[in-house]
Parts: structure tokens; C-alpha cells; sequence
């Protein structure tokens, strides 16, 4: 057979198709390529992007600027105050959740990256030192993760960010003695569990399904009883975490003196418009020793 007599159109067609097979075969082997290379180079800065490092040097000095005044933020969490607008757990706060701070937290949170743990875990050790400036023999005890949390995870932020933070605190000491309790059956409203289903929750909704959900773990219940304790927790919204921390707590005998948290995500003006609002003046059943000095 002649080939000049095929006809034209099918051959160019298939060697077209033959081109763009073998250019998306090349196209495939380049993100290939680029996968690997992203594994074997530092990340980029996760607040600015700027190359080779997880957390560059401006954004690192940015978030220990944001941290600078550790503020009392439990004003600020409806859960932390009781309806007369007196104070149920004071809460100090490394900083307000925005900006890189809160960029570089939620990137720890996502993917757990050193760098950016050490220098969280600085800021959350100075607020820590400000809510408690003579801290012998204080307990700090982080929150529990949900199990669903750590398993998608594989690690706990929260602990992570305190171990860090406890290299610089000597005369504190670490207790990880809060467990989750099992909430299958737990007998709330709507049923289903898991941390996913809490975000889209209001306040009296989330406070409720977090009431009962921890304990002091059986090992740690003659550790904890009698000890003062500073609970340890990532980000204060609602304060409904942090409010059950403290009852867990308190069921056990321990000397709750507040919480530390790295960011709050209602700024102190804020907190302390709300608490003027309500009338707050003084929060006389809290410890002093709990507040930050104006100019630490
Ligand atoms: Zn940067």
C-alpha cells in the first residue's frame, strides 16, 4: 500500500495524540520532581513566603512583637465569666490571634514545623512567666487533645508548644493529667461527635457539649490535688475548653489559679470594653498574682 494514499488526518491526529501523551508524561515527571524537592528544602516562611526558612527572621522578630504584653483576655470569653460579670477563671494571653502570630500557629497546628514551635513556644513560656512571675511548684497542665485530633494529626500542638516552653521555665512543672472522656453516648444534643462538628456550634451549644468531656486521669489524681495549676491551651475563643479544664481540675482537689494561653482572638480593648459593659470593677476573688504587670 502506497502511504501516500493513507489518508492524512487520522496519522497527524494520532501523533498529536502521541505528543500530548508524552507531554503530559513530562509535565507529570516535573511535579514529581518538584514533590521531592519541596520534601528535601526547608519550606518557605509560612507568614511572608519568604525562601528557605519556615519562620524567616522578620516574621520571627513580627510575632515576638506581638507577643510583646501579655494582656488578661477571660473578659473577652463568655464562658469564663459568670452572669453578675464576676471573673471564673482568669486568662493570660501571649497575644491577640491575628497577623503572623496567628498564621505561624495555625501552620504549627496543620503541619507541627520545629521552627516555628520554638518560637511559639518562647512567647507561650513568657506569657506563662507573667501569669505566674513566682512559679515554684506551679502544675501546668495542657488540655487534652481528642483522640480523632491526634490520630488526623499525629501529635498534640498544645503539648508540643508546652514542652518547648517548659525548657525555659525552671520551678514550673509539666502535668499531663486531663484525659478526654469518651463522648460516644455521652447523651448531648445532636449526637455526633468529633471535633469537626464543634466549629459550627453557638456559644450555649458548644459549652454544653464540652461540659463533662474531661477528667483528671486516674495516675495523675494524687499529683494534681492540693497543687496549684495553671491550665495550658492554644487559642482562647468561647473559653468552654478551658472553663471544663478547670472543673475537671477542681473535682480533683487542685488549686486552679487560671490558664495561659498563647493567643485570644478578641483583643484586650475589646475584653475590656465588654467587662466594663457588664460592670466588672474588680475581679476580687482572683488572685493578683495572676495579672500581668502594665509594663511586662
Ligand atoms: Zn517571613
Amino acid at each position: 500500500m502506497d502511504p501516500d494514499l493513507a489518508p492524512v488526518p487520522p496519522v497527524a491526529l494520532h501523533r498529536a495524540e502521541q505528543t500530548a501523551a508524552s507531554l503530559r508524561i513530562l509535565e507529570w515527571l516535573a511535579g514529581a520532581a518538584d514533590d521531592l524537592l519541596a520534601l528535601a528544602v526547608p519550606a518557605d516562611c509560612v507568614c511572608c513566603g519568604a525562601e528557605d526558612r519556615t519562620l524567616c527572621p522578620s516574621c520571627a522578630s513580627r510575632i515576638r512583637q506581638l507577643a510583646r504584653n501579655p494582656f488578661r483576655a477571660e473578659s473577652g470569653a463568655p464562658a469564663l465569666m459568670d452572669v453578675a460579670g464576676a471573673v471564673l477563671l482568669p486568662v493570660v494571653a501571649a497575644g491577640v490571634y491575628r497577623d503572623e502570630l496567628a498564621q505561624a500557629l495555625l501552620s504549627f497546628k496543620r503541619h507541627g514545623q520545629h521552627q516555628l514551635g520554638s518560637s511559639l513556644g518562647r512567647v507561650l513560656a513568657s506569657a506563662v512567666r507573667s501569669a505566674a512571675p513566682a512559679g515554684h511548684g506551679v502544675l501546668l497542665v495542657p488540655v487534652p487533645t481528642s483522640t480523632a485530633a491526634y490520630v488526623s494529626r499525629g501529635f498534640s500542638p498544645v503539648h508540643l508548644l508546652l514542652k518547648v516552653a517548659a525548657r525555659q521555665l525552671p520551678g514550673f512543672n509539666v502535668a499531663d493529667a486531663l484525659g478526654k472522656i469518651s463522648v460516644s453516648g455521652h447523651g448531648l444534643p445532636g449526637g455526633h461527635n468529633g471535633p469537626a462538628g464543634q466549629k459550627g456550634l453557638g456559644r450555649g451549644a458548644r459549652s454544653q457539649r464540652v461540659r463533662g468531656s474531661m477528667k483528671v486521669k486516674p495516675r495523675a489524681r494524687t499529683e494534681v490535688a492540693g497543687r496549684p495549676c495553671l491550665i495550658i491551651d492554644d487559642v482562647l475563643t468561647t473559653g468552654a475548653t478551658l472553663g471544663e479544664a478547670a472543673r475537671a481540675l477542681h473535682r480533683e482537689g487542685a488549686l486552679v489559679r487560671g490558664a495561659v494561653v498563647l493567643a485570644a482572638t478578641r483583643p484586650p480593648d475589646a475584653a475590656a470594653r465588654d467587662a466594663a459593659d457588664a460592670g466588672v470593677r474588680g475581679d476580687h476573688h482572683v488572685s493578683e498574682k495572676n495579672k500581668p504587670g502594665k509594663d511586662e
